[in-house]
C-alpha cells in the first residue's frame, strides 16, 4: 500500500464561489446587483456552547448555521459534525443547498450547519447534550417556516430527534416539521434513509444512458468512496440493479477486488464495528491508500465522503468514465477542467445528490400535512423528480455545449435570480 500523501485542503468557499461566477458568465440577463447577492450568504450564526462532559468538566464547543438564499422558500440544508467543520465549509455547503433545491425544483433555499468535534470521542450522553444545546443556539434562526435542518456527515436520524424533540419542548407542542431525516416513528418518511443514494444511482443510470453505455450491467464496474449513509446506500442500490461493485472505502482506507466484493458482508461487518467502518475486514480483496483507490480502473467511480477529493494533482490520472457525485464538492474547478478535457463526465452533485434533499421536502409535506404516504409512492415519485432534472440538464449542457455541472448551475442560478428579479430588491 503506497502511503497517503498529505494534501492542502482546498477552500470550499472559494470553490463554490467560482463555479457560481464561471456559471454566471452563462446567463445574459443577470443584473450585477443580483449576481453580488447570490455571490454571498444571507445570514450567518456562529455559536459558542458549553457542554457539560461525563467527567464534570465543561468544554466549549463551536457550531455554525449559515442561511446562503432564501427566495424560493423556508432554507433547507444538512448539519455536520466534524472536527475539520469551519465557517467557509457551512458557507460553501449552504450555496450548494440553493442550487441543489433549484436545481430539481424544490420550493427551498439553501443553509447548512456544522459543529466542530469528532462525535467518536464524545459519550452518547454528551452528544446528546451537544446536539440540544445547538438546537437550542440556532433556534432562533431554525423553524418549519423558516430554515429546516436534515442530517449530513456524522449526523443521524437519533440526532435529527433530539433536535426535533429539543425544539419542540421549547415550542410546547410537538412540531416534527422542524427538521427532516427524522426517525419514521416520530415523523420521519419512508425512504428518506436510503434517498440520497436512491437518486445516486437513478443518476448513475441515466448518465450511462446519455452515454450510450449498452452493455449489461454486471459488466460494468462501480467503485464507491465512502461507506455511510450516502455510499452504502448507493453501493446496495447499484449491487440490487447488477453493477458489478469492485471497490469501497471508507475512513479507514480502500478495499478493491476487480471480481466484485461482497457488499452484504461488509455492510453486516460495518454494522457490528464499534466505530462503524471497515477497520480490520479481511475478506477477498487487496486493501488500497485513498489515493490508490481513486485512481483505479473502473467505469463509474461515486465519490461519496468529503469535499476536495479530486484536485489539479490526481485528475490525470483517474481511471473512470464516468463520476457521479455522491459527496459534496468533490471536484475543484481546476480538476473539473482536467476531466472535461479527457473526457471524463462528472454528474454534479447539486443534481446528482438531490435526492436526499427531495425525501426530506416529501418528508417536511406530510409532516405539515400530517398525513403520510407508502414507500412506493415516495420512491416514484423520487425517480420521476431525478430523471426529469437529468433529462433538463443534459439538454441545457447540450444547447450550450457545455459540461453537466455548469448546466446544472444555469438551471439553478437563472431559476433563483428569476425569483429574485420578481421579488426585487427590499425595501
Ligand atoms: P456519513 O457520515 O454517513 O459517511 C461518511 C463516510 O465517508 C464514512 O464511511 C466515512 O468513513 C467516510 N470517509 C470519511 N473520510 C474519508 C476519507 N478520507 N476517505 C474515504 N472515506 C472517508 O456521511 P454521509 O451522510 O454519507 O455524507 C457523505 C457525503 O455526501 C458528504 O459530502 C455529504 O455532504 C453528502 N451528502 C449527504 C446527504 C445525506 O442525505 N446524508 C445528502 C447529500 C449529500
Amino acid at each position: 500500500m503506497i502511503p497517503e500523501v498529505v494534501r492542502e485542503k482546498p477552500n470550499p468557499w472559494r470553490i463554490a464561489q467560482s463555479q457560481f461566477d464561471r456559471a454566471a458568465a452563462y446567463i445574459p440577463d443577470l443584473k450585477a446587483g443580483i449576481k453580488a447577492m447570490l455571490r454571498q450568504p444571507k445570514r450567518e450564526l456562529t455559536v459558542y456552547m458549553p457542554v457539560k462532559m461525563d467527567d464534570g468538566s465543561v468544554e466549549v464547543f463551536t457550531g455554525y448555521r449559515v442561511h446562503h438564499n432564501a427566495v424560493l422558500g423556508p432554507t433547507k440544508g444538512g448539519i455536520r459534525f466534524h472536527p475539520d467543520a469551519d465557517l467557509d465549509e457551512v458557507r460553501a455547503l449552504a450555496m450548494w443547498m440553493t442550487w441543489k433545491c433549484a436545481v430539481v425544483g424544490l420550493p427551498y433555499g439553501g443553509a447548512k450547519g456544522g459543529i466542530v468535534v469528532d462525535p467518536n470521542r464524545l459519550s452518547l450522553g454528551e452528544l446528546e447534550r451537544l446536539t440540544r444545546r445547538y438546537a437550542t443556539e440556532i433556534s432562533i434562526i431554525m423553524s418549519p417556516e423558516g430554515d429546516i435542518p436534515a442530517p449530513d456527515v456524522n449526523t443521524n436520524a437519533q440526532i435529527m430527534a433530539w433536535i426535533m424533540d429539543t425544539y419542540s419542548m421549547h415550542r410546547g407542542f410537538t412540531t416534527p416539521a422542524v427538521v427532516t431525516g427524522k426517525p419514521i416513528d416520530i415523523g420521519g418518511s419512508r425512504g428518506r434513509e436510503a434517498a440520497t443514494g436512491r437518486g445516486v444511482v437513478i443518476s448513475m443510470v441515466e448518465a450511462l444512458r446519455m452515454m450510450g453505455e449498452t452493455r449489461n450491467p454486471e459488466q460494468i464496474s462501480v467503485v464507491v468512496q465512502g461507506f455511510g449513509n450516502v455510499g452504502s446506500h448507493a453501493a446496495r442500490l447499484a449491487a440490487e440493479r447488477g453493477f458489478r461493485i469492485v471497490g469501497i472505502s471508507d475512513v479507514s482506507g480502500g478495499y478493491y477486488n476487480p471480481n466484485g466484493l461482497d457488499f452484504a458482508a461488509m455492510r453486516d461487518y460495518v454494522q457490528r464495528h464499534p466505530k462503524r467502518i471497515l477497520e480490520g475486514w479481511n475478506g477477498p480483496c487487496e486493501k488500497l491508500s485513498n489515493r490508490e483507490f481513486l485512481e483505479l480502473p473502473c467505469d463509474v467511480l461515486i465519490p461519496a465522503a468529503l469535499e476536495g477529493q479530486f484536485q489539479a494533482d490526481n485528475a490525470p490520472r483517474i481511471r473512470a468514465k464516468l463520476i457521479v457525485e455522491g459527496a459534496n464538492g468533490p471536484t475543484t474547478p481546476e480538476a473539473d477542467d482536467i476531466f472535461h478535457d479527457r473526457g471524463i463526465i462528472v454528474i454534479p452533485d447539486i443534481l446528482a445528490n438531490a435526492g436526499g434533499v427531495t425525501v426530506s421536502y416529501f418528508e417536511w409535506v406530510q409532516d405539515l400535512q400530517q398525513f403520510f404516504w407508502q414507500e412506493d409512492e415516495i420512491n416514484k415519485r423520487l425517480e420521476q423528480i431525478m430523471i426529469e432534472s437529468f433529462a433538463a440538464v443534459a439538454q441545457i449542457a447540450k444547447e450550450n455545449r457545455v459540461n453537466m455541472r455548469l448546466a446544472a448551475y444555469i438551471r439553478a442560478i437563472g431559476r433563483v435570480a428569476r425569483a429574485a428579479m420578481i421579488r426585487g430588491i427590499y425595501p
